[in-house]
């Protein structure tokens, strides 16, 4: 089996990962905070810990500010839902994935907001003339939400230039780093970002079921659920204090245990060589697609940032259908259509169709590339 669907979800994972969770649930996962016991104290302290290497990872002073959540989907939630009040826009640049979009139009139809939706270019980067100017406009939004790199090609956008652009502006800035976490620096401090939603189970190698939400201390977004926190019990509402102010009910501390696995495993590689690892086998399978006659590519003309993914289409050849024999005769898993991001398939033309994604990670190799290339050509032969 060849895996290259990575920007779906890693896999394999860092066997570290597996044990960190095998070991929380053997031998102490009991409910942090909810008792002052040793097992609880345990558990409560490697919870802490994952959050203050989080913090450290991402450039976020304030570790209480790190939320625990089931995903990306539940981090983006969070921050559009809790960010935005009634009558205010919302800024869309143009390549989200529908963990924005979804719960963007729900908020709309129920006419609580509205969504400004912009299309990116045709490479899938966003426009920065028109993002300036909506910026600028006398009516400025309430909430950018920008997506750091795109899951269905890899455009990666200008993050340092329009986080500046947001902030002269005072327009609080949302990324969704759920492709690019991982694989490209990212830092609170360094570049002024309000709210960064995290998926753990992506670049970062961590197990499914666990993302993250970074919160600057400029945003304080009301809370998605409301619930136990095993603090301050006897108020009506949800405690003012972070994290608990946006993480009730009890935690995930498998799914933490193995993030904190998982993030110790990228410390260690080091998110450069992942990345320059990943995107040396993105563009050997690109080279080698190209020279295929009848495979059309999705890249930029001329170099421009980019992620290890790589979309195409085999002329003649619908999506599904392709990706199927790519499993079935060649043992080769990718994801085909739509990836979850109508909006980034407008910018690119893709719109009737979709596109295959092949999207290679460290523990791809680069015999595993050359094959797949050698399967596209039979595939495109007919
Ligand atoms: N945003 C982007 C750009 C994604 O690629 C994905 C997952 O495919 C998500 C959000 C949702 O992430 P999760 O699966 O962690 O909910």
């Amino acid at each position: 089996m060849i895996y290259l669907d990575n920007a779906a979800g890693s896999f394999p994972k860092p066997p570290q990962v597996a044990r960190a969770m095998a070991e929380s649930l053997a031998e102490y996962g009991a409910n942090p905070g909810r008792g002052n016991y040793r097992l609880t104290r345990r558990t409560a302290a490697m919870v802490e810990s994952a959050r203050e290497q989080a913090a450290e990872l991402f450039g976020l002073s304030d570790s209480s500010r790190v939320i625990f959540t089931a995903g990306a989907t539940m981090s983006l939630n969070l921050a559009v839902q809790g960010m935005l009040r009634s009558g205010d826009t919302l800024l869309l640049p143009g390549m989200e994935h529908n963990a924005v979009s979804r719960p963007a139009a729900e908020l709309e139809d129920r006419g609580v907001i509205r969504v400004r939706q912009l299309l990116a270019d045709r490479e899938g980067y966003p426009r920065l003339n028109e993002l300036e100017r909506e910026l600028r406009a006398p009516q400025r939004p309430a909430l950018l939400a920008l997506t750091h790199a795109s899951n269905v090609c890899g455009a990666v956008a200008p993050l340092d230039e329009i986080a500046a652009l947001a902030r002269q502006r005072h327009v609080p800035l949302l990324v969704d780093a759920a492709q690019s976490a991982g694989l490209l620096p990212l830092s609170m401090r360094r570049t002024p970002l309000s709210l960064l939603a995290i998926a753990g189970h992506k670049a970062l190698y961590g197990p499914p079921g666990i993302g993250l939400l970074l919160v600057d201390e400029t945003a304080d977004p009301r809370p998605l659920i409301s619930g136990g926190t095993g603090s301050r019990s006897e108020e009506r509402r949800q405690p003012r204090d972070y994290p608990e102010h946006l993480e009730a009910g009890s935690v995930n501390v498998p799914g933490i245990a193995g993030l904190a696995a998982a993030l110790a495993f990228v410390r260690e590689i080091g998110i450069e060589e992942l990345c320059g690892k990943a995107m040396r086998l993105t563009d050997r399978l690109a080279e080698m697609a190209g020279n295929i006659p009848g495979i059309e590519l999705y890249l930029p003309q001329t170099p421009r940032p980019r992620l290890p993914v790589l979309a195409l289409n085999i002329r003649r050849r619908d999506p599904a259908e392709a990706a199927a024999l790519l499993d079935s005769r060649y043992g080769i898993c990718i994801r085909s259509g739509y990836h979850c991001a109508p909006a980034a398939h407008r910018a690119l033309g893709t719109m009737e169709e979709g596109c295959l994604r092949f999207s290679p990670g460290w523990f791809n190799t680069l015999q595993e590339i050359e094959q797949t290339g050698r399967a596209l050509a039979e595939l495109a032969r007919g």
